[in-house]
């Protein structure tokens, strides 16, 4: 018994009891909801132990590459990793805080694909690479166009493979404010799930049922304990006046939403489950208030985790 216990300390894993091998690799570049113009969403997801990645939305990349580099999750040189490891982009929509970091750094990529929904893609090419905002870097739009970027379309709820890499990916529409389509993104590894929800509001403030519609779409998955993190915004604390959360959840609101997501799942598929607090807007005392908020309504015990710039997750 003694001796049990002593291999068990030195980290000896008896068979059967192993953690299953996670499936998933993040490297956050960038996690505030605006202000930190170094630090906007964008999130290296990866099927683990694969080098290359897909960038979930892209608001700074190469401050995000670096520091990743200096904490040696990379190996790689940061314009190796921004050109070459990084093998497209999925854009949640086109606000300047998710795909700044693509538009500077497109000089200097490598061609790849860029995924969306229609209304995104189409403002990415008509409003950014229309050779006045920034160069045709698109495949359509103004002549010349310069082809680096292949924009492929999504459509909602089609399973579309993601290109020099072994992930899927499902689009879900969402709401952020009134007319500003948002969308999630379901990342599949073989028979494991991520989901990443770029800025939306929720369904009562947005008058919509996007999010309820989501949460029916992978509830069996979240059953199955095959949806290994969910990616969610909390932008603005309890205290923010409901006329003034532009399209935002709060934590009291993030909270009614994993509640709607227990009442379709039970509860019990809920404890323990990562969730990754997305888009915190960096105002004086904001975060450590969404921190507190989010701990003090976690009835449902799930696993509130706040990402940093260039430190890796696993799931
Ligand atoms: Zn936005």
């Amino acid at each position: 018994m003694r001796q049990l216990l002593l291999l068990l300390l030195l980290g000896w894993v008896p068979p059967g009891w192993a953690q299953p091998a996670p499936a998933f690799t993040v490297v956050p570049l960038g996690v505030k909801g605006g202000l930190a113009e170094g630090n906007l969403s964008a999130y290296l997801v990866a099927a683990a132990g694969s080098p290359g990645y897909i960038a979930l939305d892209a608001g700074s990349l190469r401050p995000g590459v670096e520091k990743a580099v200096a904490n040696h999750v990379f190996t790689a040189p940061v314009e190796e990793v921004l050109r070459q490891q990084i093998k497209g982009y999925c854009l949640s929509h086109p606000h300047l805080d998710h795909v700044a970091g693509l538009l500077l750094n497109a000089p200097d990529d490598a061609p790849k694909p860029i995924y969306g929904l229609p209304a995104c893609l189409a403002t990415v090419q008509q409003d950014y690479f229309n050779w006045r905002a920034w160069p045709n870097f698109g495949n359509g739009g103004p002549p010349p166009a310069l082809g680096k970027y292949q924009l492929r379309a999504l459509v909602p709820g089609q399973e579309t493979p993601l290109e020099n890499t072994p992930l899927s990916v499902q689009a879900f529409e969402l709401s952020h404010g009134p007319g500003m389509q948002s969308t999630a993104f379901l990342v599949r590894s073989r028979e494991s799930y991520l989901l990443y929800l770029g800025d939306t509001g929720a369904d009562e403030q947005e008058k919509s049922h996007y999010l309820r519609a989501l949460w029916r779409a992978i509830a069996p998955l979240v059953q199955a304990h095959q949806v290994k993190a969910i990616f969610i915004e909390a932008s603005y604390p309890n205290s923010q006046p409901p006329a003034q959360l532009f399209g935002h959840l709060t934590p009291v609101l993030l909270l009614r939403e994993l509640g709607a997501l227990a009442q379709l799942t039970g509860s019990a598929a809920l404890r323990g489950l990562p969730v990754v607090v997305t888009h915190l807007k960096p105002s004086p005392g904001n975060e450590a208030i969404i921190k507190q908020e989010l701990a003090a309504g976690n009835a449902l015990q799930a696993r509130f985790i706040f990402p940093e710039q260039g430190v890796k997750l696993v799931f």
